[in-house]
């Protein structure tokens, strides 16, 4: 059996020529194009790209992007004081700062002195809060597991009573995408590094979500026969055989798994544009609500 690939390239596409009507409307009524800022604080060379390919999938669907980068020398006061500057700022609808921060630098200080209304990435502890909340919905919900999420739902995956593993229970993937799916009515594990006989565990899985950060790490014989896999996983693995040297590979080993899964997204191609598109969306939303309140 070969699994059905999902595949999130394509999905991601449609969401993105979804925003970019979404927003050529909203002009042609008259309002400004949303506006997303992006903080960028230090050198780490893989957020500067993060950020590029944000800035650059926000061109083209029409949403205009401010992006500020700080020194890596930066004080919490003068992250917070940009944060307060774009919160006050009427153009700005989205206000992004790419995570992580600098060692020194308290995050989730910073993550709290952003509007909540202004929370496209969903990371603000009272959005995370109303996750974990039976009968509160968040004002945004974080975009990689909500990328997970549109995925599925885009699958007509039965998510109401499946069993869900969830593999990893960080703060910006693992534990929200584990918050959304028992929102969803999964029955849901959540695995790390302290666990013990994973594979036992994720072979009980309907829906089986990788966000580990370790190459090919899920084996075929870690998935029950029929089962969807999720692979949130993006790891740089040494291929002398490619111009740069490396290769991009998810926590799922595709070529074993395809084989047992019901359904694969594969990485790259599956959740990472996901994360993108849902960032333009909520981007969208946060326009549309401010003009309503205006
Ligand atoms: P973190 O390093 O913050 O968290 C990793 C999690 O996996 C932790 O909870 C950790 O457990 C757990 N873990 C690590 N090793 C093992 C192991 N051997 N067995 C079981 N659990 C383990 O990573 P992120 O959540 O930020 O990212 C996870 C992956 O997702 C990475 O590959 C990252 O590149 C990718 N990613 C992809 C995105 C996309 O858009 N496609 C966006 C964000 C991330 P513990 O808590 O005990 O330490």
């Amino acid at each position: 059996m070969s699994a059905q690939i999902i595949d999130g390239k394509a999905i991601g596409l449609k969401v993105r020529e979804q925003v970019a009507k979404d927003v050529a409307e909203m002009v042609a009524e008259g309002y400004p194009p949303p506006g997303l800022a992006t903080v960028l604080v230090g050198e780490n060379p893989a957020s500067e790209v993060y950020v590029r390919m944000k800035q650059r999938a926000c061109a083209k669907a029409g949403i205009e992007s401010f992006g500020y980068i700080l020194p890596a020398t930066a004080t919490q006061e003068e992250v917070e004081n940009l944060v307060a500057e774009l919160n006050a700022d009427p153009k700005v609808n989205g206000i992004l700062v790419q995570l992580p921060l600098p060692s020194g630098l308290d995050d989730e200080r910073v993550l709290n002195a952003i509007d909540i209304e202004k929370d496209v990435d969903g990371f603000h502890p009272i959005n995370i809060g109303r996750l974990a909340q039976k009968g509160r919905e968040s004002m945004f919900v974080p975009c990689t597991p909500n990328g997970c999420l549109y995925l599925l739902d885009e699958m007509n995956v039965q998510i109401e009573g499946a069993n869900a593993v969830v593999l990893g229970r960080s703060n910006i993937v693992g534990m929200p995408l584990a918050l959304l799916l028992v929102k969803r009515d999964a029955t849901v594990t959540i695995c790390h590094s302290r666990s013990q006989d994973l594979p036992g565990i994720t072979r009980q899985a309907d829906i089986l979500l990788a966000a580990v950060g370790r190459p090919e790490m899920v084996k075929a014989d870690w998935v029950k026969p029929g089962a969807v896999v999720i692979d949130v996983g993006t790891n740089r693995i040494d291929d002398p055989s490619t111009e740069k040297g490396y290769r991009l590979v998810g926590d799922v080993d595709f070529d074993e798994v395809k084989e047992v899964a019901g359904m694969l997204s594969p990485s790259p191609g599956g959740v990472g544009p996901m994360t993108i598109a849902m960032l333009l969306r909520n981007t969208v939303r946060s326009a549309k609500m401010a003009h309503q309140n205006a």
